[in-house]
């Protein structure tokens, strides 16, 4: 009956356990786990780093437009007017190329005039290179202008509402794969030209000057700048400008570190033609989300080992608490029939004697024994009782005194010899002469040895020998109480020493006892900073040693 409502409450317990925690638990795990596989398969990930760069080089391309603009603009203001003569227009271009040596040439269109007037920047004329890019350029310019000039003018005046002075872009590769050169001008409508007019000012930024700082200028300026918000930002973004259909950087930022470009970006306001590329340096958005999920596993992982920990402890400590009351139930059924029987021999014998009815004498002595070793077995389990109490609440305390440690031993056994003899056991008292004083307290080591000789007679059948000695072993002195009785399997001589534990079922062997006596034991023996130790074998007997070191013990509270 009682086994089965153990059972009941255990499945209860672990139960409420599954259902309150490991479960939660699981699903908590479980629900990561899917989580984070879902995030791998998404691309969501992927397009909000891609964001950040699309962001970036938006911003790359609204600067170089900003600045080129700024660099054209005051150029405008000094242009000269088409009606100005032919002579003065070339001196004045000439001018403005000398002031600004970032520019490979000049010009002023106009379709009234059918004019195009062109200055090349001094001092290149024995550069072969420069001379025949630039009048291919030039060519260029010259065919398409009569064409186009109507429709940007236009365009220009559109925005000029906007705008001081508004300028256009043009750009274009040319030199072959091999040698790619960059080919670009501005345009505007210089200022103080009649609205009627289609005339146009342009100016070509030199190459090499684009190149070497114009554009690292640009891009310095853009990934260094404070309000540069980006998700990798342990690693810094790089960016490179590399021709189409050939993916060379032909102008790189300072920590562009090679490797393949993350997004790309064809200008079209400014420079068109020019791709812009980013990345982050040392890594790739698939190596960032790799490692992002790599260590959110790895958190994962070790969040799931201290869940299980816990888990674990939790159902440790539970199922300790059920033994625990399992076991404290047992003491007071234990603890009540150990009082009843003997109070009630008490009663019965004393009432007897009241009657006296007793014709022998010897049987007055026998029921006057009986009494007194009844009454002494309640003093002996209340004593204890007492002391497990004081001990659970904290409040043992212990009067540590320089013993005589032969003579306490020898006086104790004396008041039990009798009652060992009685019960037809063998004695051996082996008290060796040679024990120095102890620094012990007298009644919880003459109470320790009472629970041993005591356990001694309880746990023996047909073997009936207890042996006691007290001999002096290098720093300590053992007190040894050994008994040939049924013996302590090995898997039990640990418990034994637990509070309320006895070996066995309680209902299957009928030997009395409340389990406190020898975590009794134990507990004296470490407030003297010693211990007890068992060796025992089932069927072959018992030996059972106070260990107790020759200096001061320590104080109480083992
Ligand atoms: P109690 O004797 O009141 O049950 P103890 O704490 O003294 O409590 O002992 C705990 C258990 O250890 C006992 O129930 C018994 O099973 C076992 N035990 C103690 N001493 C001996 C012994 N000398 N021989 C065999 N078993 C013993």
């Amino acid at each position: 009956m009682s086994k089965k409502r153990r059972l009941t409450e255990r499945t209860r317990a672990l139960l409420t356990l599954e259902l309150a925690i490991v479960l939660p638990a699981a699903a908590l795990m479980g629900f990561s786990i899917w989580n984070l596989k879902h995030i791998q398969r998404s691309e969501s990930v992927q397009a909000a780093f891609e964001r950040d760069f699309y962001h970036v080089l938006q911003i790359a391309e609204k600067k170089s437009l900003e600045k080129a603009t700024d660099l054209v603009t005051p150029i405008g203001k000094q242009f000269p007017n088409p009606d100005d003569g032919e002579s003065k227009i070339k001196t004045r271009l000439a001018q403005i190329l000398s002031e600004h040596p970032e520019y490979r040439f000049a010009a002023l269109y106009d379709k009234k005039n059918n004019l195009l007037l062109t200055r090349l920047q001094p001092g290149h004329e024995q550069d072969q290179v420069f001379c025949a890019l630039t009048q291919e350029a030039i060519k260029t310019v010259a065919y398409w202008l009569p064409l186009e000039a109507s429709k940007m003018v236009t365009n220009l005046r559109m925005e000029a509402g906007k705008e001081e002075l508004p300028v256009g872009f043009e750009g274009w590769w040319t030199g072959g794969e091999n040698q790619p050169m960059y080919v670009n001008f501005a345009f505007f409508i210089p200022a103080g030209v009649p609205k009627d007019r289609v005339t146009l000012g342009i100016v070509a930024l030199d190459d090499e000057y684009l190149r070497e700082s114009f554009l690292p200028a640009m891009m310095k300026d853009v990934l260094t700048s404070k309000s540069l918000v980006m998700r990798g930002d342990v690693h810094p973004p790089v960016m490179m400008i590399h021709p189409p259909r050939d993916s060379t950087p032909w102008v790189a930022s300072a920590n562009w570190d090679g490797g393949k470009p993350e997004l790309e970006r064809t200008f079209t306001d400014v420079f068109p033609g020019l791709h812009l590329a980013i990345k982050y340096q040392g890594t790739t958005i698939a190596d960032m989300g790799a490692r992002f999920l790599r260590y959110n596993y790895m958190v994962l992982g070790a969040l799931s080992l201290l869940m299980i920990g816990g888990v674990w402890l939790t159902y440790r400590n539970l199922s300790r608490e059920m033994t625990l009351a399992r076991l404290k139930s047992d003491f007071i059924a234990n603890v009540s029939h150990e009082l009843r029987t003997p109070l009630a021999l008490i009663r019965l014998y004393a009432e007897t004697l009241e009657l006296g009815r007793l014709m022998a004498k010897e049987k007055y002595q026998e029921y006057f024994r009986i009494i007194r070793e009844e009454s002494e077995r309640l003093t002996a389990l209340i004593n204890n009782i007492l002391d497990f109490s004081r001990i659970e609440a904290g409040r043992k305390e212990y009067e540590f005194k320089e013993t005589n440690l032969a003579e306490l031993v020898h006086s104790t056994l004396e008041s039990y010899r009798f009652q060992i003899q009685q019960n037809g056991f063998a004695f051996e008292e082996n008290i060796s002469g040679d024990i120095p004083p102890v620094v012990v307290d007298r009644e919880a080591i003459a109470r320790s040895l009472l629970n041993l000789v005591n356990n001694a007679l309880k746990y023996s059948k047909d073997q009936k020998y207890i042996g006691v000695s007290l001999y002096r072993s290098n720093t300590r002195v053992n007190l040894e109480v050994q008994d040939r009785g049924m013996g302590i399997p090995k898997n039990e001589q640990e418990k034994i020493f637990e509070k309320f534990y006895r070996c066995g079922d309680a209902l299957v062997h009928n030997i009395k006892g409340s389990g406190l006596g020898l975590s009794l034991v134990r507990h004296i023996a470490r407030a003297h900073g010693g211990d007890v130790l068992v060796d025992s074998a089932p069927e072959k007997g018992s030996k059972f040693t106070i260990a107790l070191p020759l200096d001061s013990p320590t104080q109480p509270g083992a």
